[in-house]
């Protein structure tokens, strides 16, 4: 589902380069659930943002389905950034529009009509268990009922890939195991491929399939995770 090639990220400077990305290959399965680890600095954030391609790479590709998004236009870009549904460490939920509005933003953006976008919103927000939550404001709810709406909002365009930043690095245990059971089931039900970024490895443990190492801008190790964890 997911091929990264020989992707390499160089930050220019004036006094010196930093290579935030160093030659990755990674190779994610359909339906398969990866973590990528690492402490403060690995290169996490830059990994996410040349998935994406919101940083181009400065060297290599990544391959969603079967198509090359480092050579793709930017209209089949904005298409296949669709296909990944991104969720963040904090919700970035719009204070000033409703559960239900913040659901339905990725169906705007493609002019959706307006009942159809209800409609889908009220769909997922019952699918992440916030049923009758639908007309409140993201003030009104917990943090763990927010980070729900931001994965709402993530499945909103029918994604293949969910991308999850950081999720749970702002709850607390308790809201962190909620939200690692949503992500689960939600990816087994819509048969999603789901990437995970974190600094936990108990994020990891409880969540995924498959992970890689990340340290430096480098992947370590790389498997299944009874073959990895151990060494973690
Ligand atoms: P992580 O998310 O794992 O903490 P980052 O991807 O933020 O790691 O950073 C990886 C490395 O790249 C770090 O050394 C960081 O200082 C550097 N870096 C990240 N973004 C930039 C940037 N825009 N310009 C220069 N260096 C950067
Ligand atoms: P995180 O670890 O969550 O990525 P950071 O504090 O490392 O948070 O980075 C926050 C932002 O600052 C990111 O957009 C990153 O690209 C940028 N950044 C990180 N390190 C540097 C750096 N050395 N020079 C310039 N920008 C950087």
């Amino acid at each position: 589902m997911i091929s990264v090639r020989e992707l390499t990220k160089v930050y220019r400077q004036p006094t010196r380069d930093v290579v935030a990305i160093d030659d990755i290959n990674l190779d994610i399965d359909d339906g398969e659930i990866h973590g990528i680890i690492g402490r403060s600095g690995a290169g996490k954030s830059t990994l996410v943002r040349c998935l994406t391609l919101l940083d181009r790479p400065t060297k290599g590709q990544v391959i969603v389905g079967s198509q090359d998004l480092t050579a793709v236009s930017d209209t089949e870009l904005r298409n296949a950034r669709r296909r990944i549904g991104m969720v963040f460490q904090h919700a970035n939920l719009l204070s000033s529009r409703t559960v239900a509005e913040n659901v339905a933003m990725p169906l705007e953006i493609v002019n959706t009509k307006k009942a159809e976008r209800r409609a889908k919103a009220i769909e997922l927000i019952e699918l992440v268990g916030l049923n009758g939550l639908e007309d409140t404001y993201p003030a009104q709810l917990s943090g763990g009922q927010r980070q729900r709406v931001g994965i709402a909002r993530a499945l909103a365009a029918d994604p293949d890939v969910l991308l999850c930043d950081e999720p749970t690095s702002a709850l607390d245990p308790n809201t962190t195991e909620g939200i690692l059971n949503l992500i689960r089931s939600v990816a087994e039900r819509l048969n999603l491929t789901v990437v995970i970024i974190t600094h936990e490895m108990s994020v990891v443990k409880n969540l995924c399939d498959s992970v890689s190492l990340l340290d430096a801008g480098k992947i370590l190790e790389s498997g299944k995770l009874s073959e990895v964890a151990g060494d973690v």
